[in-house]
């Protein structure tokens, strides 16, 4: 009798029935990450409610593999708290260079051996051009930027005579960032009409003496605070990669918001050659993201605003930026480093479908 054929192959297996199945392990299938962010979303989304300092510390624990998650909340938070336009800006640097402050990070220090060239206050023609451009991409804001520690009588008349130009002929908001206010200096931008007034505190109480040494925080908070009394809008950025701890990143979320800024341009160090922070590495783009999203849970009505650094630091994840929590671009170039073209910014918007509009107003 023949013998029957071998069959080759993996042994058959019968198909299994729902009672072979493993029961479902919510532990397993169920990232832990995202019970602490749906605790954090139903404070910020269906309460209403800001987040503790112990809450954002529990966002800011989580690991790398939270990150799109975390990006997902911290856009759904933008959305329920500004809404869902975009607001474009851009900055001229009026006076470059030669400023007598030690800031490390700055190209525009007199005391490092950059190779930024220091340039008188350009002249009024020059900063209507520019003006004249940020409004033809679209932008509602332009910020005159000098590189001062503070303006002196003739700066201060200088802007003052520049701002209803600007505003009357281009219709755009004006912003200006001046370095430290003096006595009544404040009062007399506000009422100049100067819209929006630029002072950073750029790093954590407990970091800046690390970065600066020629003038304090503290000057730079009762800078901040006399914008706000006289009735402007406070912008207050951040520069995040000089060396700071996660938990000083989380002191300074906690200092803005206690001074209750408008908006917040998020700045990544950009190591500039000379400066004392020119051997530090950029921060890693994921970990930008990650900053961006805790920073939009730790102030979530904010303009969060795309800033100097970001090509460098994200790279092709500029776009992820956007649906992370930003909700504001700096368009072309920054102070001395070049951005990338508008049209490219202009056109990851469109691909968004982000429109632009003003946001100070609706905020
Ligand atoms: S950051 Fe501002 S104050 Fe500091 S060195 Fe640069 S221009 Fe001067």
């Amino acid at each position: 009798m023949a013998r029957p054929a071998r069959r080759v192959g993996p042994p058959q297996r019968s198909r299994p029935t729902a009672a072979d199945r493993p029961a479902y392990d919510a532990a397993v299938s169920r990232p832990a990450h995202l019970d602490v962010l749906h605790a954090l979303g139903e404070s910020l989304l269906s309460t209403r409610r800001r987040l503790s300092a112990p809450e954002l510390a529990s966002a800011a624990a989580l690991g790398p593999e939270a990150v799109p998650s975390l990006a997902a909340l911290a856009h759904e938070v933008r959305l329920a708290w500004c809404g869902p336009a975009v607001e474009v800006e851009g900055i001229l640097s009026a006076k470059t260079g030669g400023c007598p402050e030690d800031c490390h990070f700055c190209s525009q220090s007199s005391r490092f051996d950059s190779p930024v060239l220091a340039t008188p206050f350009l002249d009024r023609d020059e900063v209507l051009a520019a003006a004249r451009e940020t409004a033809a991409l679209g932008a509602s804001e332009f910020c005159l930027v000098l590189a001062v520690r503070g303006p002196d009588e003739r700066t201060l008349q200088r802007i003052l005579a520049l701002v209803p130009v600007i505003r009357d002929e281009t219709g755009l908001d004006v912003a200006v960032s001046a370095g430290i206010l003096g006595d009544g200096q404040a009062e007399r931008l506000a009422a100049g009409g100067v819209h929006r007034y630029n002072h950073n505190l750029e790093t954590a109480r407990s970091h800046f003496g690390r970065i600066v040494t020629t003038h304090t925080w503290e000057e730079r908070e009762a800078t901040c605070r006399a914008v706000k009394a006289a009735g402007m809008q406070l912008c207050c950025g951040v520069l995040l990669g000089t060396g700071e701890t996660d938990e000083q990143r989380l002191e300074l979320i906690g200092e803005l918001a206690d001074l209750g800024p408008t908006e917040v341009p998020m700045n990544f160090l950009d190591p500039r050659p000379g400066t004392p922070l020119a051997g530090r590495s950029p921060l890693d783009g994921l970990e930008a993201i990650r900053w961006i999203a805790l920073f939009r849970l730790g102030l979530p009505d904010v303009i969060l605003r795309y800033a100097g650094g970001r090509e460098l630091t994200l790279g092709e994840l500029q776009a992820l930026g956007l649906t992370a929590g930003i909700n504001a671009l700096i368009v072309g170039n920054y102070l001395t480093t070049l951005g990338r073209a508008p049209a490219d910014d202009l056109a990851m918007l469109e691909a968004l479908r982000m429109p632009i509009g003003a946001l100070g107003a609706a905020i």
